[in-house]
């Protein structure tokens, strides 16, 4: 086998989507996962949240698609992994040369972010930099289209739901631990469903299960349990396990 194709067959055997809706747990078990196995996480809701916060910083109206295209076009998006932070997070985001690893998470961007994902062209330049990431590294990367769209061939995916009330209380506490006391849980719920219904109506990739997916229900799991199912999977399809 030439050298190139050993690397390509590396890169295929290395890469695992997970899929879900907003709150179903794929971020937290994803990170995990990645951890576990030594490979790169990536969560590309970031990506679509950072074009959201930029259009909304520059007074944008999110309906101006030709204006969001053009941002998308232009964006200077980095990620990289953080250990122990004094804050918790797991990575650093920036965007446009900012620290925007908070800022992508606020009410504001949640409530505009379905919109300009939906947007043909917006996803295409994100789709375009994941595989470009992919290419380069053994990775786990979550989002709504990984497994449909972004990397088809790749040897494992996972699709991760729960109802959307117990996704609603989850993102609650994530709201209670950054502050945003006063966002209730009707509120969050509203907004997980609407969100959910743009993302799985849109004509353009929307949310659904790649047809050869690993679907977990995690409404009564908890993250442990998810990721001990997960890496049952790896061990079945014979992933390496790079950090062993
Ligand atoms: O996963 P997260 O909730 O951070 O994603 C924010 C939004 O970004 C989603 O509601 C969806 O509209 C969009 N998204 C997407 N495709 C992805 C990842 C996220 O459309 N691969």
């Amino acid at each position: 086998m030439a050298g190139h194709d050993v690397f390509k067959l590396i890169m295929i055997e290395t890469t695992i989507t997970i899929d879900g809706p907003a709150a179903s747990g794929k971020t937290t078990v994803g990170y995990q996962l990645a951890e576990k196995l030594g490979y790169v996480f990536l969560d590309t809701g970031v990506m679509y949240r950072a074009v959201t916060l930029v259009t909304l910083n520059r007074d944008i109206d999110p309906n101006n698609e030709a204006a969001v295209v053009e941002i998308a076009n232009n964006l200077q998006f980095d990620i990289s992994p953080e250990v122990d932070h004094p804050d918790g997070r797991h990575y650093t985001v920036l965007v446009n040369g900012e620290d925007a690893t908070w800022q992508i998470r606020s009410p504001g961007v949640n409530e505009n972010v379905s919109v300009v994902s939906s947007y043909p062209a917006v996803r295409d330049e994100m789709v375009r930099l994941q595989r470009e990431f992919a290419a380069g590294h053994a990775v786990v990367m979550v989002g709504r289209d990984i497994g449909t769209v972004v990397l088809p061939n790749a040897p494992l995916k996972f699709y991760m739901d729960a109802t959307a009330e117990i996704r609603a209380l989850r993102r609650l506490s994530d709201h209670l631990v950054r502050n945003y006391n006063s966002v209730e849980f009707e509120k969050i719920l509203a907004d997980i469903e609407r969100r959910d219904a743009i993302d799985s109506s849109r004509a353009h990739s929307p949310l659904k299960p790649a047809e050869d997916a690993v679907v977990i229900d995690t409404s009564q799991l908890t993250p442990n349990g998810v990721l001990e199912t997960m890496l049952e999977s790896v061990e079945e399809r014979g992933l390496p396990n790079l950090a062993a």
